[in-house]
This record gives structure tokens, sequence and C-alpha cells, in this order.
């Protein structure tokens, strides 16, 4: 049987060591960090991966998640809109979840390699060799589950690093006044704010900001008080709600740029085979359904019933034709955001036309699967 190693343990490669594992394919998962710990997501998860993490005995349902089912939008100057959700979402930290498909991955006979950062990937001969420290792996398949950027997309000169991103991201965890089944989504200039409710009767408050807010005002707090507080949604929940972390969780360098799924016979998947804009709430889904159509094929490859070639062609197609149009959509989408005149014609749009707005949310979101 072919060797199989996922770098990367986000939700990408813990739905994938899992899926794999539960198959009895022997994988192995390197990961820079150690779980559980805390990572800059809006942590809403769409309900159409419901069916699938259920299948799998995924869901997280002993953390009682919330239920989401209503979206707040509101303008720079604080015009406001609501639609109901016909999908919907649920809401759970990543420190909680991540925690949670690890612990079941162990409990698989996952072999994970933690606090370790891989450094490079090569393929010579028809195999991979993976190195790290004084360490050099062998692997039949290499999985890249490594997120948004890494250390390993510049040794492996990816295309869309080569170009600096200008956009920041910020999390808190805060107890607020917020209805549980809403999540709302308000607008500053430069940027936008998420917040809905987690485990716990948590929330977490999520923004994604232009560097150039934070360079003006040379301090996160500052540009919170300056910028995000002129929407006087987020003033008050800036000044009503209790903030549980001593400081935020910062990452920076955020891209959206276009990337491919498959790099030197590298399986890319989640945000390292593409990003979709955090507005959308849609990145985790697409994490796991592209964790779900890679391992698929990857189980057939391992039992030799697909050949290297095969296997490309097959998670290129697939890949494409499930998300190519939604991260285009979302990167679109995206630019009515942060600016005062479009995000008003936004919340007036959603106002005024909820067929509108509802096909937006679709052309973002993928089907139940
Ligand atoms: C501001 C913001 C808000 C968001 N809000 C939402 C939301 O509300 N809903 C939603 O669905 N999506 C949201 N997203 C997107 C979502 O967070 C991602 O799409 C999702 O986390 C992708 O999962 P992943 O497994 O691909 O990557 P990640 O979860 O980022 O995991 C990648 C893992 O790889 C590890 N790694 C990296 N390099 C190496 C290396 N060289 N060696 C070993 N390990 C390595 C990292 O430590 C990390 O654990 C948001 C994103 C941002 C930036």
């Amino acid at each position: 049987m072919n060797s199989i190693v996922i770098i990367g343990g986000g939700l990408a490669g813990l739905v994938g060591a899992n899926y794999m594992a539960e198959k009895g394919i022997s994988v192995t998962l390197i990961e820079k960090k150690n779980y559980p710990f805390h990572r800059v997501c809006g942590e809403y998860i769409s309900n159409e991966t419901i069916p699938f993490l259920k299948s799998r005995g995924l869901f997280p349902e002993e953390f009682s998640p919330s239920k989401i089912n209503r979206f707040q939008l509101t303008s720079v100057n604080g015009r406001s809109a609501q639609l109901p959700l016909d999908l919907g979402g649920f809401g759970i930290s990543r420190y909680t979840f991540d925690h949670f498909l690890y612990r079941k991955a162990l409990g698989k006979g996952v072999n994970f390699i933690l606090n370790t950062e891989v450094e490079n990937i090569l393929f010579n001969d028809n195999a991979f060799s993976i190195r790290f420290g004084q360490t050099e792996l062998r692997a039949d398949l290499v999985i890249g589950s490594f997120g948004k950027r890494s250390k390993l997309d510049i040794n492996m000169k990816r295309s869309f690093i080569q170009k600096r991103s200008p956009y920041a991201g910020v999390k808190y965890h805060i107890r607020t006044d917020q209805p549980s089944d809403l999540i709302s989504l308000h607008n500053f200039k430069d940027g936008y704010c998420g917040i809905s409710q987690i485990e716990d009767n948590k929330f977490t408050l999520c923004y994604l900001t232009h560097r150039n807010n934070l360079k003006k005002y040379g301090s996160i707090k500052i540009m919170e008080e300056k910028v995000l507080c002129k929407n006087p949604f987020l003033k008050s929940i800036f000044q009503n709600s209790e903030f549980l972390y001593d400081r935020p969780e910062v990452i920076n360098e955020i891209s959206f740029a276009t990337k491919t799924p498959i790099e030197n016979h590298v399986l890319m998947t989640g945000d390292a085979a593409g990003m979709i804009t955090p507005l959308c709430g849609n990145g985790m889904a697409m994490a796991i359904h592209s964790a779900k159509i890679l391992s698929e094929l990857a189980v057939e490859f391992s039992k030799g019933k697909l050949s290297r070639e095969q296997l490309e062609k097959n998670y290129s197609q697939k890949w494409n034709s499930l998300f190519s149009r939604r991260l285009w959509a979302g990167r679109q989408i995206q630019r009515l955001f942060g600016d005062e005149w479009t995000s008003n014609l936004a919340v007036n749009l959603m106002r005024k036309s909820k067929p509108i707005a509802d096909l937006i949310i679709r052309s973002t979101h993928g089907e139940i699967f």
C-alpha cells in the first residue's frame, strides 16, 4: 500500500486524515503547532458540511455549536438590513473543533508529528522527500493542507506568494448581547467585521482590514476606535462587550489570489488550493469538501486502483468544477465591502431585493454534500 503524508493539520488536513484512517490507510500528519490552539477565523461553518461530518462521526455535537439562520449586514455609516439564511450554519471555535478532530484522528491511529514545520518537499523518481530539520521522510503521496500562507509556498516558489497582499485579520472571543441565531457583518472603511455565536455562549468577533488602517493609526486598539467604531453597530459592540483575551489573534498578508490545486505533484486542499474571501463564510466548508474529494481519490490511489496521472487529472477536474467559480464570485463581491458608498449599495440591495441577495449568497456557497 502507498504511504501518505499530509502537511498541515487545520480543517482540511484533519478531515482528510480522519477519512483515510477510517478506510484503513496509514497516514502521517505533520503540523507546525500543537493542539489545541486559536486561529484567526470567523468560526461560522456553512450547514452544507453537516451530512458529511455526521456520516463520518465528525460533527462536534457534544459542544452544542450555535445554530445560525439569520444574516445582518450594516454599511460603513450604519445602515442595516437583515435576511433569513436558507441554508444557514453553525458556530464553534476552531480551538475546540480542530482539537476534537485531532483526538478523533488519534483514536483512528493517525501518526501525528507535531510542533514541526516542513521546510521543503521534493518529488523525484515517482516519490516524495519531505524535509524538516535534519529529518527526511519518504512518501508516495503528499497532501498539502498548509493553509493560506506557509514557508512551503515560498520554497515551492508558488506564484501567488511573489506578490504582497494588503489584508490583515484580527480575532477575539467576546461575550455580547446578540441573538444566538444571527450572524452580523459590519462594514468599516477598508474592512469588514463578522460577529456570531460559538459554544459556551461566547461570540467570535473577527475582522479583515487593509493594512493601511493599521499603518495610519499604529496600533490595533486605536484603529478600532478611530475606524471600526465609526460604524455605530461596531461602536456599541466594542463598548458593551466583554473581551475574553488579553490580546487578539492576528495574521497578516492574507491573499485571495488564484492558486492551483496541484503543484509539482503535491495535491493541495483547503486554503492551500485557493482561499475564498472571508465575507462569504465558506472557507471552512470548502476546506472540508476539498479534503473529502481528495481523500476519496487518495484511497483509490493507495489501493492501486488509480495511477498518479489519473489521480491528478480527476482531482484537478473535480476541484475546478466545485470551487473555481465560487472563488471568483467571492473576489467580485468583496469589492462591495469596506467603502461607504458601495456598502450602502449592498445594504440597499439586500433591503429591496431578497432574490438578488439570495443569488449573491448562493453564488459563493456550494450544495450540501
Ligand atoms: C479573517 C478571516 C475570517 C474567516 N472567517 C471564516 C468563517 O467565518 N467561516 C469560514 O468558513 N471560513 C472563514 N475563514 C476562512 C477559513 O479560516 C479557512 O478557509 C480555513 O481555516 C481553511 O482551512 P485549512 O485547513 O485549509 O487551513 P488552516 O486551518 O489555516 O490550517 C493550515 C495548517 O497548516 C499548518 N502549517 C502551515 N505551514 C506548515 C508547514 N510548513 N509545516 C507544517 N504545518 C504547517 C498551520 O499551522 C495550520 O495549522 C476566515 C478567514 C479569515 C482570514
